[in-house]
């Protein structure tokens, strides 16, 4: 009899914007059932060795993984990688100028709050992530804490998000190179959450073509959040372009409860799984 395997291939720790640190994730979604985890925090891989070390301890399978922003058409697209070699000196260097984009967006974001008449939010931010490259979320925290917000979410639809005032488009590699990015570093590219980028069919169906023509492995056809609708509309997608499926809850942490690990929709059975050729214990 086969196992039972659950599967969550998108999940964060504080290794880049989410709650738990990565020995808490592995925690969580072994109580939560999960057997096989994919730790993919954005531009980074540092939280993989303890994330490997706690998931082999209670006997679950951890995948090598990566969110990776890129560009595409003037929107931030975001690539997974799964089976990163997260030792692989050149990656790690790659790895390195998208931390070194984030400093340099969050000098420009500051500038515009600034302007916005907010006050040196950048100093609270510094304080916040110690070590860590800033991420937009941890500059919608800050201006929480400095009362200029009350959520996260206001804090985008106001200020941080695409078009607001303080957003700054990011000179992220285009999307062909971020997903050989990953090829390089022995992966498999897989397109991240495509129903959020509130595209066109038209556009949607532009994007998992040139995603593919990059040399892109799968298609993310289950997310948090996600209406049946749109499920089905990614299992076709995949099909019809060749590309294999992938699910991932894309937890970010306690904070956010409407997601939980380990918990999605089911993988419509037509999909062929982008673990099909994967080496499972
Ligand atoms: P960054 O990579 O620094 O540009 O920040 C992008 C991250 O912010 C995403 O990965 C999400 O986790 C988070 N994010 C984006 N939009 C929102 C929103 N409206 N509310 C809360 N978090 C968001
Ligand atoms: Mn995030
Ligand atoms: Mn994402
Ligand atoms: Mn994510």
């Amino acid at each position: 009899m086969l196992p039972n395997r659950v599967f969550d291939l998108h999940a964060h720790s504080t290794f880049s914007d989410g709650d738990l640190s990565p020995e808490e994730l592995v925690a969580r979604a072994h109580r939560a059932g999960v057997t096989v985890l994919a730790l993919t925090d954005h531009d980074a891989v540092g939280g993989l060795p303890q994330a490997r070390v706690a998931a082999e301890a209670v006997g679950m399978q951890l995948v090598a993984g990566v969110e990776l922003s890129s560009r595409w058409s003037n929107m931030d697209i975001h690539i997974v990688g799964l089976g990163v070699d997260d030792t692989d000196p050149s990656f790690l260097a790659r790895l390195a100028t998208q931390s070194e984009r984030r400093y340099e967006r969050s000098e420009r974001i500051q500038q515009r709050l600034s302007k916005l008449g907010m006050g040196d939010i950048l100093a609270a931010v510094k304080a916040q992530v110690g070590e860590k490259p800033p991420g937009r979320p941890d500059f919608a925290q800050a201006m929480i804490q400095a009362g200029h917000c009350r959520s996260v979410d206001e804090a985008f639809r106001k200020y941080l998000g695409q078009g607001k005032p303080a957003y700054i488009a990011m000179e992220w590699p285009a999307l062909p190179e971020a997903v050989q990015w990953i090829l390089d570093a022995g992966g498999q590219a897989v397109l991240a959450h495509p129903g959020r980028y509130k595209l066109t069919r038209t556009k949607l169906s532009l994007l998992i073509a040139d995603f593919k023509q990059a040399g892109g492995a799968a298609i993310e056809v289950v997310t948090s959040s996600q209406e049946p609708t749109k499920t089905n509309q990614l299992a076709d997608l995949a099909e019809k372009y060749g590309l294999l499926a992938s699910v991932g809850s894309d937890y970010h942490g306690p904070k956010m409860p409407w997601v939980e690990i380990g918990r999605y929709a089911a993988l419509p059975t037509r999909c062929k799984p982008v673990w099909q050729d994967w080496v499972l214990f």
